[in-house]
């Protein structure tokens, strides 16, 4: 027997209605300047203008299927993209604007680019790579800025000047693709994950969920994630669906001005990498910082030292939440909110977990030989998702051996308990194996950094002729201390099992970072493989795995 319900496709046409008509009023301020000065529209006015991106697209021939990229900051233009390119039937791809070119020309090559928008700020970037692109037909330009290096372009705002407004979104099956987006391949070529409208609607209706950020309203939500990085972490689509005010922070990421922006817009909401939020408490030591209007701030993305945690409550009075998830997971799958009754003493002690996992999506744990390990906080293994925004294939590359019986493998290690709480350890190809033993580098990290001299800290395993591997720290100090390797083995002593003790360890001004500000281990290792560290080695205490 079939329920009585209609079957109305969830699309992203039904976002942009709803908030384009429902809260019309909402505003998007686009930061201009590092002061924190913004231009502001209404939904009212960003629903409109999709509608004549569409128009626009329509007429350069773009149809069903056709992918769209985007090269952009976080700004108005780029949610007008976010929201009129799906909602026509076309296919959002948005291109992260750090990649070395190598890797854009192959995405966009891979992805079949028709049409690429790109910032005026950002054509010297797209530009080295244009004779490689061999689908691209136009490139649209948006703002000022020098366009004579991509040869001919279109201009955003003409285009959206000389189309229509009312665009009639058509109807169609909510499980075409409505937006890619490529992991940043750590090691091969990036994977595309290719998001449809089915799982997008149910995201965002995740991400507004009262059990996970509860965003609505009389929330302002600052949009910290770049959109090119897996979805901005659903908070665009959101924010627009509920009415909650949108601030586009665009280029004005460092410290001073993302303190700025707070101050003058006052968000609610915010979610980022923890190496932002590292960044602003480090900016507090000196300077006059108001997180006051903040009432939910997230960390995820990679593991949240729980030092971070800790100085945060101290110094701004909020308990942050962690989040887990990946491209491959939209990305929202856990965040670490309390259980009930947990009383006020022993709330940092959930919040530092990796995250509680969400409603709609599963989570396991699996040993060596695939076998479901059980969830009782204990066992150790690796974490596979399911559910309806995971993904269960890479566009035009199977990769059977990321998924397992329907279930997406994270390479992510760790356990889970019967609540449903996630505790990372590691990544597969980050734990350090010495002597058969595992030493998880996220754990060294948490005590490296917990001790006052250092500012931040990555563990990587480098080669070792007797373990096989052992870890090696990379350290940046605290502004104005000279915290020493033998300073802090002797921290360590005290936190962490002797044989876990590092031998080696290196004083660097910066951590290597991502394209999307994580600790970039790959480029550490590779750092200390060529010999390009100076290493501190500090002899025994031995090993005694
Ligand atoms: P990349 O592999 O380039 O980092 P993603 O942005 O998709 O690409 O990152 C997903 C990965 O980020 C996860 O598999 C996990 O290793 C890491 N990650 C995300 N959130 C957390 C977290 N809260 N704690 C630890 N690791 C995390």
């Amino acid at each position: 027997m079939l329920g009585t319900m209609q079957e109305a496709p969830l699309l992203i046409s039904n976002i942009l209605r709803h908030g384009q008509h429902v809260y019309g009023d909402s505003v998007v301020a686009t930061v201009v300047d590092p002061s924190g000065a913004a231009e502001t529209s209404t939904f009212a006015e960003v629903g409109e203008r999709a509608e004549r991106l569409a128009a626009a697209l329509a007429e350069l021939g773009v149809g069903e299927d056709d992918r769209v990229g985007t090269f952009l900051w976080n700004n108005r233009t780029h949610l007008e993209a976010y929201l009129g390119i799906p909602a026509m039937g076309a296919v959002l791809h948005t291109l992260n604007i750090r990649l070395f070119p190598d890797q854009l020309a192959y995405v966009v090559n891979h992805a079949e680019d028709q049409v690429i928008i790109v910032d005026g700020s950002l054509v010297p970037l797209l530009a080295r790579v244009r004779d490689q692109l061999r689908t691209v037909r136009h490139i649209v330009v948006v703002g000022p800025g020098e366009r004579d290096a991509l040869g001919t372009t279109l201009d955003y705002d003409d285009l959206l000047a000389a189309a229509g407004p009312g665009y009639a979104w058509p109807t169609f099956d909510e499980r075409r693709a409505a937006a890619m987006c490529y992991t940043s391949g750590t090691t091969g070529n990036p994977k595309g994950v290719v998001y449809s409208h089915r799982s997008t609607f149910l995201h965002t209706m995740a991400v507004t969920s009262a059990a996970t950020l509860g965003i609505n309203e009389r929330d302002r939500v600052l949009a910290v994630v770049p959109m090119f990085h897996a979805n901005a972490w659903g908070t665009p689509y959101g924010a627009y669906f509920v009415g909650a005010d949108l601030v586009m922070p665009q280029q004005f990421l460092q410290a001073a001005p993302l303190a700025a922006i707070i101050a003058t817009h006052r968000p609610t909401v915010s979610a980022g990498v923890p190496t932002i939020w590292n960044d602003l408490l480090r900016h507090a030591e000196t300077n006059e910082v108001d997180l006051s209007s903040l009432r939910s701030v997230t960390s995820g993305g990679a593991a949240m030292p729980r030092i971070l945690m800790e100085r945060f409550s101290e110094r701004f009075g909020i308990g942050m939440l962690q989040g887990w998830g990946m491209t491959e997971t939209s990305p929202l799958c856990a965040l670490s909110t309390p259980p009930k009754g947990a009383g006020p003493g022993e709330e940092a002690q959930w919040r530092a977990k990796t995250g509680r996992v969400i409603p709609g999506v599963e989570v396991r744990v699996t040993g060596p030989d695939g076998e479901v390990l059980p969830n009782d906080g204990v066992a150790v293994g690796e974490f596979e998702v399911r559910g309806p925004w995971i993904t269960g294939s890479y566009y035009g590359d199977p990769s059977p051996d990321r998924f397992h019986d329907g279930w997406l493998r994270t390479g992510d290690v760790g356990s889970l308990d019967a609540h449903g709480y996630m505790q990372i350890s590691d990544r597969t190809k980050d734990v350090i194996k010495s002597g058969g033993e595992w030493i998880s580098s996220v754990e060294l990290e948490n005590e490296v950094m917990s001790h006052p001299g250092v500012f931040e800290a990555a563990v990587v395993a480098v080669p070792d002729a007797k373990w096989s591997e052992r870890p090696l720290v990379a350290v940046v100090p605290a502004e104005g201390t000279s915290v020493t390797a033998e300073d802090l083995v002797a921290y360590l002593e005290e936190r962490v099992p002797r044989w876990w003790l590092p031998e080696r360890w290196t004083f660097v001004e910066e951590i290597p970072k991502t394209s999307v500000g994580k600790f970039d281990k790959k480029v550490l290792r590779a750092e200390h493989a060529e010999g390009r560290l100076a290493v501190v080695e500090v002899p025994p205490p031995a090993p005694s795995a």
